[in-house]
């Protein structure tokens, strides 16, 4: 499919430059209870286990440490300079926890993806990733090794060439690094002073190492100009990192305490902010990648690509991914766990999950059990995210597997009749058959998307959304 160059009126920029969640996971993070038990836990999982054909396994392992704070920095992280007892009493009771965890699933669940995020995963050493991928063999059943993929994401300011080759000694296949920025003012203003020859080093190590090495970048960081992220773009895509994604700065110091340490005025406006945008759009299809969908693009020839050509994109908490649907299991402080039919939340506070984990518990806080319609809309704003249209004609039950055979443009009647602005407006293309987001809608995404969100509007009522502006 041929992808254009960007052009996008002001008056669009004022009216869809909405506060609206990112849906990595639908219903989003805010509407998770803490009336969800571990006994709710262990039965979605034991009906996982029992569905007709479960679903494959991904696991997500969080290493929350770091050696010093970014500001524009939202993670769940603590920042802690040496390899302390902290670290090493966090690792005991993840290992506990793996093992608890391996004994709900049976030999029929096959773990095919395991990623390490952080916080700084890197900040462990190779001795103790050992011991976590050791114990995560022990107690689940792992794809054969050319099928498994084992991703982790680095900090180069913690990591050498030499470190990375280990990794991929241990099993690592794919490499997700931290860039955001490489101009030295936009770096002093968020405290993340990074070499440029030293990072350029370790991305050109993982590449060695890796089909899929992905570069994160941010867009509306303060002090960032056109020019000066036109430079970090160039020297990024001469790396020939074949996953780029570029996000958009999500600014919410009333909710991210690091946040308050940066300079308000110094943050690009919302018109400098989409031209941000629209450069890294511009430039990464002019070097030949795929925009795949929101702020993520691939280079044809990868995996991530050929995933969103061929209809099989998924999108989950690691954003998007070639994996058709698998059930997440997340260890460690704050991991979301997901399966079909709900969400659990780890305890986010390192002291109160080392606590949970001591009194022999799994250290699951808060979720939610999905409602039929929860699944339905979960599956509308997947297709949208990672396939941009969807078939109205179809019944509603054959895109979330219920037993629904009202047709899509019945069960959304209400959300259609609003989205006849959005199609004024150009953002989307709607038909009885189809609605299908326009090339301009993809930088208006979430705000589409948002339409079919039917907990988004108890949230306006009077109260500050917890979400980042859509641009
Ligand atoms: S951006 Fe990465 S290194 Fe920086 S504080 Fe956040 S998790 Fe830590």
């Amino acid at each position: 499919m041929q992808q254009h160059a960007t052009s996008i009126s002001k008056d669009l920029i004022q009216r869809y430059d909405t506060a609206a969640p990112r849906y990595t996971s639908y219903p989003t993070a805010p509407q998770f209870h803490n009336g969800f038990s571990e006994a709710d836990y262990r039965t979605h999982a034991e009906l996982a286990n029992n569905s007709l054909l479960p679903r494959d396994l991904s696991l997500y392992v969080h290493i929350p440490f770091c050696h010093s704070l970014c500001y524009f920095c939202g993670c769940n992280k603590v920042v802690t300079q040496t390899t302390n007892n902290k670290v090493n009493e966090y690792l005991d009771r993840l290992l506990r926890e793996i093992r608890r965890r391996g004994q709900l699933f049976g030999a029929d669940r096959l773990v095919t993806q395991i990623h390490f995020g952080g916080g700084t995963p890197n900040f462990l050493s190779a001795e103790q990733i050992h011991l976590i991928l050791d114990e995560i063999a022990q107690q689940f059943h792992l794809d054969l090794p050319h099928k498994l993929e084992i991703g982790i994401e680095l900090d180069p300011r913690s990591i050498t060439p030499k470190g990375v080759h280990e990794l991929n000694q241990q099993g690592f296949n794919r490499f997700s690094i931290g860039v955001q920025d490489f101009s030295a003012p936009v770096q002093e203003a968020v405290n993340r002073v990074q070499n440029e020859a030293d990072t350029v080093d370790v991305i050109e190590a993982a590449l060695a190492h890796s089909k899929s090495v992905n570069v994160d970048l941010i867009t509306g960081l303060p002090r960032q100009t056109v020019k000066s992220f036109a430079d970090t773009l160039d020297k990024i895509i001469d790396t020939g990192a074949t996953r780029i994604a570029a996000y958009n700065f999500a600014y919410l110091p009333a909710r991210i305490k690091a946040q308050r340490m940066i300079n308000p005025t110094e943050l690009p406006s919302t018109t400098s902010r989409l031209a941000l945008v629209a450069l890294a759009r511009d430039k990464l299809l002019a070097a030949d990648y795929v925009h795949i969908g929101m702020d993520h693009y691939a280079l044809a020839s990868d995996s991530l690509a050929e995933a969103y050509r061929t209809g099989s994109l998924q999108r989950n908490f690691q954003g998007y991914t070639t994996h058709r649907e698998t059930d997440l299991i997340g260890v460690g402080a704050s991991a979301i766990s997901n399966f079909a039919t709900a969400y659990a939340q780890n305890e986010p506070t390192l002291s109160k999950y080392i606590e949970l984990i001591d009194s022999d518990k799994l250290p699951i806080v808060k979720g939610l059990s999905l409602s039929e319609d929860d699944r339905i809309r979960h599956a509308v704003i997947q297709q949208l995210m990672c396939r941009h249209q969807i078939d109205l004609s179809a019944p509603v039950g054959r895109l979330a597997d219920t037993d629904l055979h009202t047709s899509m443009s019945d069960y959304f009647a209400p959300e259609l009749t609003r989205m006849a602005q959005l199609a004024e407006d150009g953002l989307i293309e709607l038909d009885q058959a189809r609605l299908t987001i326009t090339e301009t809608g993809r930088f208006f995404m979430r705000s589409i998307a948002s339409v079919f969100d039917r907990y988004l509007p108890q949230s306006q009522s009077g109260q500050v959304l917890p979400f980042s502006r859509t641009i």
